[in-house]
């Protein structure tokens, strides 16, 4: 019987169906195809065989061979060790099992040759191995046809079935020759191009390399090949989407040369310059925009949102802009209002507090299209919320706006899709972005307004806590206002509240003099909402704080931010907090405090936050740190469930593999052309998330 990629893994040599069971449970391992991407995770040249009498303790794993002296037990119950004597006529080393020692004792016996590979470490002034991964010597192959022998990952169920990475790949290379010949998919000219090696080769070289050179080359391939389909099916799609959405189109720019000529309160930056070009060409283009714009806390993105906004103004359409809370929501009303008070532009904002008489007026004169620029918040998407002609939707910080609301705001212009822009001071890197939204196009504002201080920041700890204190009366002094915000973690909300009461008491009392607002989680919005104000408006002069702050408020008098328990905090949120201050005049100061003890990872946050304050830097060492799985809203993402390629690592790889995707669809976007066909084929399949190797042969 043929197999191909398809085929279930029970009729697979060497497996059968218990042990498919097992693997599907396990790995999800259902098919060939699933089987031959379980690829290696590291590889180890196990050609030399060192000598004990050679070894220092630092050495990585390495190989030796020689026999077994004798076994002894120490220590009792849970702690129970097994001890092995291992003597290879150079020296002896002790080999010590912590964990399932029966098992060893089962299959190993007291004079057996045996090749042992493992860590050696000094424990005192003695070498030891502990949990040597051991095979009888008779048992092994002369090694001599394979250099580099692959490691697998595994499970502890597995491995109890005795399927270790050394079975894994037993059945992996039974299973290789298998492999079609004819299973390429990616056109010639890019193979020639990128001097990627042939699919077929490059799926049996990764598990079975001749060396590290070739094992890489493999590697090489197949990331390049992931990132490539999983940029074609997002821009392929796109451009079908495109055919399908004409946008409305704003030609005419009248109030914005007028404010452009008269009004504009500063120069723009070249970024915030650039990507109003990038929009521009949208909002001509005839097609419907959904881009991205990111940028830095105080980038200046309510400004580029304005002058979208005067487009569709200037072309008889509205927009409708939406935060994610009231107070910002009101920052957003309070900036817009400012910067077109001379241009006769009609600003209204609604919102969830807003009263019900003035709520009528506002619906109505949306309606009859009395109305330019409405800002709100989520109260906005309510069906009620009609539009005489919406023509451009922008959403600020987009990561509490679910794709289902974007959807919503979609309907509520049923002739023309509004154009879609959303703002976030998120730093997404670059990589990450282009996978993530692919169906977004992505602007940055990759600069600040000049004149701005830098924050400078310092890292502190309890032992520095009176000076910090002399610090911060000193700058209230001076007439500045400060935060100080204490970690809010899930789990543990009663103790973060508790920390936050503490903090609040021992503030209190260490500023007996100064009015402190205080604000958290557990408060209702309207007391939120007060105590907010009083900041605002400087009648407090301290704010203690969870991290209920939102992103963007502003209160431009602030100038220093004191994060407690620093160490608990994540990048970027680190980042969002200190960007609340330095958007005054004033030098601003952040400082991290944290106990004596800080955990490695915790420490290089805290160094790059001392060292730099660009966000997206801040977010490519957040993203080495963390790994793309754990940033903020990239669960929900199948797309990440990336199986060799690591868009921390890869970008170089992915850049290329966009440009070429990018470069295949400008020449031939139907894909209909041969060299295209397969290709074709696996991205009309709709489901193809995961790029299924069933659909693939
Ligand atoms: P964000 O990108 O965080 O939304 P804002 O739009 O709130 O930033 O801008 C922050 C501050 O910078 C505002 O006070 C705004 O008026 C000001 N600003 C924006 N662009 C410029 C510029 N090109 N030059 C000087 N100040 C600017
Ligand atoms: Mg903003």
């Amino acid at each position: 019987m043929g197999v191909n990629f398809g085929t279930e893994i029970k009729f697979l040599k060497g497996i059968g169906p218990k042990r498919a069971e097992l693997f599907q449970k396990e790995l999800e391992l259902f098919t060939f195809g699933d089987l031959i991407t379980h690829y290696p995770y590291r590889y180890e040249d196990r050609t030399r065989i060192y000598k004990v009498s050679e070894l220092q303790g630092n050495e990585e794993i390495i190989q030796l061979r020689g026999h077994l002296k004798n076994f002894k037990t120490a220590g009792h119950g849970r702690k129970t060790r097994l001890i092995a004597d291992f003597n290879d006529k150079s020296g002896n080393i002790e080999l010590v099992w912590f964990k399932g020692v029966n098992w060893v004792l089962n299959k190993f016996k007291v004079g057996q040759e045996v090749i042992l590979f493992g860590k050696p470490t000094l424990y005192g002034n003695k070498l030891n191995i502990a949990h040597p991964e051991m095979e009888l010597a008779k048992n092994l192959k002369s090694g001599k046809d394979q250099k580099l022998t692959s490691l697998y990952s595994s499970t502890e169920k597995l491995r109890r079935n005795y399927l270790d990475s050394r079975a894994i790949e037993n059945i992996i290379d039974q299973n290789l020759e298998q492999i079609e010949f004819d299973v390429e998919i990616l056109p010639e000219t890019l193979i020639k191009k990128f001097k990627l090696i042939p699919r077929r080769r490059a799926l049996i070289a990764i598990h079975k390399p001749q060396s590290f050179k070739e094992a890489e080359e493999a590697r090489r391939r197949l990331k390049f090949e992931e990132l490539f389909l999983i940029q074609l099916r997002i821009l392929f799609q796109k451009s079908e989407n495109k055919e399908i959405f004409p946008g409305q189109i704003f030609k005419k720019l009248d109030k914005l040369n007028t404010f452009y000529r008269e009004h504009l309160p500063f120069q723009l930056t070249n970024a915030q310059k650039k990507v109003i070009k990038e929009i521009r060409s949208d909002l001509i283009s005839g097609y419907q925009m959904n881009r991205l714009l990111q940028g830095d806390v105080g980038s200046g993105k309510t400004m580029v949102a304005f002058l979208c906004s005067l487009m569709a103004r200037d072309n008889k359409a509205q927009t409708c802009i939406m935060a994610p809370t009231e107070i910002l929501a009101e920052q957003l009303y309070n900036g817009l209002s400012d910067y077109s008070k001379y241009l006769g532009i009609r600003i209204a904002k609604l919102s969830g507090s807003t009263k019900s008489a003035s709520r009528k007026e506002i619906l109505k004169n949306l309606e009859a299209g009395n109305i330019d620029i409405i800002i709100g918040t989520h109260a906005l998407i309510e069906d009620r919320v009609k539009f005489k002609n919406l023509g451009l939707c922008v959403i600020d910080e987009q990561h509490r706006f679910g794709v289902a609301q974007r959807a919503k705001l979609w309907q509520k212009n049923k002739s023309h899709f509004p154009h879609i822009l959303v703002m976030t001071a998120t730093p997404i890197p670059r990589t990450l972005a282009m996978t993530l939204y692919g169906d977004l196009d992505i602007s940055v504002i990759d600069e600040l307004p000049p004149g701005r201080k830098e924050i400078k920041t310092v890292h502190r700890t309890d032992a520095h806590r009176l000076s910090v204190f002399k610090f911060l009366k000193d700058e209230i002094e001076k007439g500045r206002q400060i935060y100080i915000v204490y970690p809010l973690i899930e789990e543990s909300k009663k103790l973060d509240y508790k920390d936050l009461m503490d903090g609040f008491e021992s503030i209190s009392r260490a500023f007996p003099e100064y009015p402190i607002s205080i604000l958290h989680g557990r408060m209702k919005a309207a007391d939120k909402d007060y105590e907010m104000q009083r900041f605002v408006k400087n009648e407090t002069k301290i704010l203690v704080s969870t991290t209920v702050i939102e992103v963007g408020v502003n209160v431009p008098n602030a100038s220093v931010m004191v994060i407690e328990n620093s160490e608990k905090f994540g990048l970027s949120q680190l980042h969002q907090l200190r960007g609340r201050v330095g958007r005054g005049a004033e030098q601003s100061f952040c400082i991290l405090m944290t106990g004596n003890k800080v955990s490695k990872d915790a420490r290089v946050r805290l160094e790059t936050m001392v060292r730099t304050q660009n966000g997206f830097e801040i977010a490519d060492v957040d993203l080495k740190l963390r790994g793309p799985g754990d940033l903020a809203g990239t669960q929900q993402s199948g797309v990440l469930n990336l199986k060799i390629a690591d868009l921390a690592q890869d970008s170089g790889i992915l850049i290329a593999a966009r440009d070429s995707v990018k470069a295949i669809l400008d020449k031939d976007p139907g894909l209909n052309s041969t060299a295209h066909r397969r290709l074709k084929s696996l991205m009309q399949r709709k489901n193809s998330n995961d790029l299924d190797w069933k659909l693939i042969s």
